[in-house]
């Protein structure tokens, strides 16, 4: 063994041995690569950044576990050891880490220079290319490794944690000899996480504006499905086979992967061609081990977004003569710059340009995380634009000579449902710029497949008896999300009226003075479609007009004479009035965004809705006893929805029925995190006070959520810029009703 060379498996066991149904207690050394593998030439399994302006030394590093302080240790630099052994586990885990990692830098080298060469607005900040040249890790996380646990003592997890940059391989619970390090595409997986975080925050880190942005929040929700999807490509990045983790997940637990329709593993009736895709909504609960049982998981969520990315390569590799490792190589250029451009927090978003994506600076995380977030539809969407941009307008000559087909790509990417924008959106989200640039529209016939509904056909579950809502509140489930929040970095924490440790939470199932619940709205599909990726909004919206609220949205509440602000003087072109919606959510001048939740208040013998404010005044509450503290937004003195907790998501409503119907076939449902709203509860509240909470709920698959429905005014079917999120009219309002009674 020549000094920094080791012994690594090339592929997972089952696929190295052609045997799937190879013994747990198979001795893998008979697989190890029969060359030696460079491993490093360092005497710790360690990666130096080579980059003397990083604050950091080491840019990758491998350990045993959390309990490890250092990476292992080699002083003769020869990195051989059995498989069975915990060094070798490190060993294979940073062997891997580096291949991946080299396939990163290289990739990204020369979409940095296909970039230049092609000519086009492009996403990709200019300090990726300094930083690669001659440093290779400049752009990552700056300030610490990216350390990975090779033999992480957690049965049936690996995770990448990107509060932490960690990765954590554990082990099989049926077989726990297996490991899931022993499989290679696991650590590819992993690692296809940290480059997604790494690259949504690229353009952050250039800017240096804080690394915030993340693909998806708690359990489910589309972004979160996504990036499952693509760390799963990762894996065919890496072999170009279409299945995953065939030995980690699939062998004894059951959990592997494919990412191709032709896979045998996929139930019958799934099948490579435009009328048998694995296609959305249809498929989002589908997990081809369990095809009966749908599941809400982002893992099965995801794999109609790998099926689309492997279906892209090979449509690249027959139209425009590649390799399909040339294909792969061009499919991932496009997820560069579609992450750079979605994870932008400056707002800025493309070379050159001004709040064209989330909104301004000071709400970019807001506009990422809950107003226009990443979706099946806007993923998609904005791959489409660099594709287009890249090879597909006319004038392109990049594929075999010629552009590359657009035509044939919408019905592409209509045999999976998701055709669902009406133009590749070029001019952005700007409010200077939005409505006025380039845009290619899609061919409507194009359109089959794809369906869209609209956003009225969402409602409360109208069936006699049905409950608006579920309400959680038992003392031990609260503790435990509230404990999870706080933990994920979700939340900061919670008010300090509600009292540690929820001693008010009585489990009664509404809402009391001093609680702290969940909530998640009893919604009803009232059409014969699916509808998908389907969000309930709690945060702050311009609703309201001079202290009261308006009542000029879709739902025509409040009325005058229920306390709705007088709009009788009104033009719409005046900020502050309730016809016009903030620019810049609430920062610019004259406007302001409103808390969802009102008060129901009496005046004069009769009553009617008010912002909470009015009722702290009514009873002499000292606005130091307000959930916001003295000086917060009294606003929210009573009820308040907490941010970051302030969304709830459901992956699928079938045609006329719930979400708790469509999930478990009319059992109880199961409920996590992301299916509820977070509400702290002011111990001051009067028992009997009614409140309603003003919601703004849509779906990813909406006619009328996205783009504007008005095709006088709007005949190219254009995006609703930004700002327009902060208003109503993307949105169906859903009035939230409830009395809080002890
Ligand atoms: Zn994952």
């Amino acid at each position: 063994m020549s000094t920094g060379y080791g012994r690594i498996l090339s592929d997972n066991p089952i696929i190295l041995s052609n045997n799937y149904s190879l013994d747990a207690g198979t001795n893998l050394n008979r697989y190890l690569t029969s060359d030696t593998t460079f491993i490093t030439n360092n005497q710790f399994l360690e990666d130096a950044c080579d980059n003397s302006n990083l604050p950091v030394t080491n840019c990758i590093k491998v350990r045993e576990d959390k309990d490890s302080i250092s990476a292992l240790q080699n002083s003769d630099k020869k990195w051989a050891y059995d498989t069975a052994s915990a060094e070798w586990l490190q060993v294979q885990t940073f062997g891997h880490m580096m291949q991946i990692t080299d396939k990163f830098h290289s990739t990204l080298t020369s979409s940095f220079v296909k970039k230049g060469s092609i000519g086009y607005q492009s996403a990709f900040p200019t300090f990726f290319m300094d930083a690669l040249n001659p440093n290779p890790h400049g752009h990552w996380d700056m300030t610490r490794p990216l350390t990975a646990n090779a033999f992480c003592k957690e049965a049936d997890r690996a995770f990448f944690n990107p509060s932490k940059f960690l990765i954590c391989l554990g082990f099989d619970s049926e077989e726990t000899s297996v490991k899931f390090a022993q499989d290679n595409t696991v650590i590819y997986h992993e690692m296809g996480h940290a480059f997604h975080q790494v690259l949504m925050n690229g353009r952050n880190r250039d800017a240096g504006v804080t690394p915030a942005s993340d693909l998806g929040y708690l359990f489910y929700d589309e972004a979160g499905s996504i990036g499952e999807g693509l760390a799963d490509f990762w894996s065919f990045i890496m072999n170009q086979r279409t299945h995953f983790a065939e030995w980690g997940l699939g062998r004894f637990i059951q959990q592997s992967r494919p990412m191709d329709e032709d896979d045998p593993l996929h139930a019958p009736g799934i099948a490579a061609n435009s009328d048998s895709r694995l296609s959305y909504p249809t498929y989002l609960l589908y997990d081809p081990n369990f095809p009966d049982k749908p599941i809400e998981d982002v893992h099965y969520a995801g794999q109609i977004i790998s099926h689309f990315m492997v279906a892209l390569v090979k449509d690249l590799t027959s139209k425009c003569s590649w390799a399909q490792t040339a294909s792969t190589e061009v499919v991932m250029h496009l997820l560069y710059e579609t992450f750079l451009e979605l994870g932008d927090l400056t707002a800025s978003g493309n070379t050159g340009q001004t709040n064209y994506v989330n909104l301004t600076q000071n709400h970019a995380l807001t506009w990422n995380r809950v107003a226009n977030p990443v979706n099946f539809r806007k993923f998609t969407q904005v791959l489409s634009k660099y594709l287009l941009l890249t090879y597909g307008k006319a004038g392109r000559t990049g594929c075999g000579g010629t552009n590359y087909d657009m035509d044939g790509y919408e019905q592409l990417l209509d045999s999976y449902g998701l055709l669902l924008f009406k133009n590749y959106n070029e001019d952005g989200g700007s409010l200077a710029s939005g409505n006025s640039g380039t845009n290619t529209v899609v061919t409507a016939s194009n359109k089959v497949k794809t369906v869209t509904v609209s956003k009225d056909l969402i409602k409360i579950d109208p069936t006699q008896g049905a409950s608006e809502a579920f309400i959680f509140d038992d003392r031990q489930s609260m503790v435990a999300a509230l404990n999870s929040l706080k933990v994920s970095g979700q939340i900061p924490g919670i008010s300090d009226q509600i009292e540690d440790g929820l001693p008010y939470n009585n489990g009664n199932i509404s809402i009391s003075p001093g609680e702290f619940v969940g909530v998640a709205l009893n919604l009803y599909n009232d059409s014969n479609t699916p509808m998908a990726g389907v969000q309930v909004l709690g945060n702050d919206w311009d609703h309201g007009k001079d202290g009261e609220p308006c009542g000029t949205f879709e739902d025509n509440f409040p009325t005058a004479n229920e306390g709705a602000a007088d709009v009788s003087t009104e033009t719409g072109t005046n900020p502050g009035e309730c016809s016009y919606i903030t620019r810049e959510n609430g920062d610019d001048a004259g406007e302001s965004i409103e808390p969802v939740c009102m008060v129901q208040v009496s005046e004069n013998n009769a009553t009617k809705w008010a912002f909470q404010n009015e009722l702290m005044t009514k009873i002499g509450l000292d606005d130091s006893n307000c959930l916001d503290g003295s000086g917060g937004n009294d606003k929210e003195c009573f009820i308040r929805i907490v941010e970051g907790a302030d969304q709830s998501t459901y992956s699928k409503l079938d045609p006329k029925k719930t979400w708790a119907q469509t999930v478990s076939g009319g059992d109880t449902p199961e409920f996590n995190f992301n299916n509820l709203m977070f509400m702290e509860v002011s111990p001051w509240i009067p028992p009997g006070t009614t409140f309603n909470c003003r919601l703004r709920v849509r779906f990813t698959n909406c006619e009328d959520c996205w783009s504007d429905p008005n095709t006088i005014t709007n005949p190219t079917g254009d995006d609703y810029l930004d700002y327009e999120y902060a208003g109503g009219r993307p949105f169906k309002i859903i009035n939230f009703e409830f009395i809080v009674i002890d």
